[in-house]
């Protein structure tokens, strides 16, 4: 299983995109990026942000089948790390609070630019793609799975 991948350019973790014949690393739907993604593998116990809000530390592991979402041809070869806010929403089956609350931390990122509705809708049909793959419910990062 390959580990995360960043831009070189921005340090941002980038999503892979699968289809029958090709794979490739984009930046993710949220982003604003001004040049191609270029991927290099993440340092050795390199902890990202959260996957879903992408703005706090992650401090919990979401374990997630491997999945192809088809709509977007998004790959998701790995758990999920989520901050204790986005781990709470998940732990209680908020999923509609999590899309939203993860919209809202991404605009807030950007300065307050709105997500377009498409944005919006990638990102829950994401998230409903990792409701439907979960293993287990969160846990803490370090403890033993
Ligand atoms: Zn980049
Ligand atoms: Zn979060």
């Amino acid at each position: 299983m390959s580990g995360p991948m960043l831009c070189r350019t921005c340090g941002i973790a980038l999503d892979l995109h699968s289809t029958p014949t090709t794979q490739v690393y984009e930046h993710p739907v949220w982003s604003v990026a001004d040049h191609p993604a270029e991927p290099e593998p993440a340092p050795p116990g390199w902890r990202g942000f959260c996957d879903f809000c992408t703005v706090k530390s992650a401090e919990f592991i979401v374990p997630v089948r491997p999945f192809i979402l088809a709509a977007t041809e998004h790959a998701s070869t790995s758990d999920w790390q989520a901050c204790p806010t986005c781990s709470l929403l998940i732990s209680t089956a908020r999923w509609d609070s999590l899309t939203s609350h993860s919209v809202a931390q991404i605009e807030r990122r950007y300065g307050g630019t709105s997500a377009s509705p498409e944005q919006v809708r990638q990102v829950r049909l994401l998230h409903e793609a990792v409701r439907t793959h979960m293993t287990g419910p969160p846990r803490r990062l370090g403890e033993p799975s």
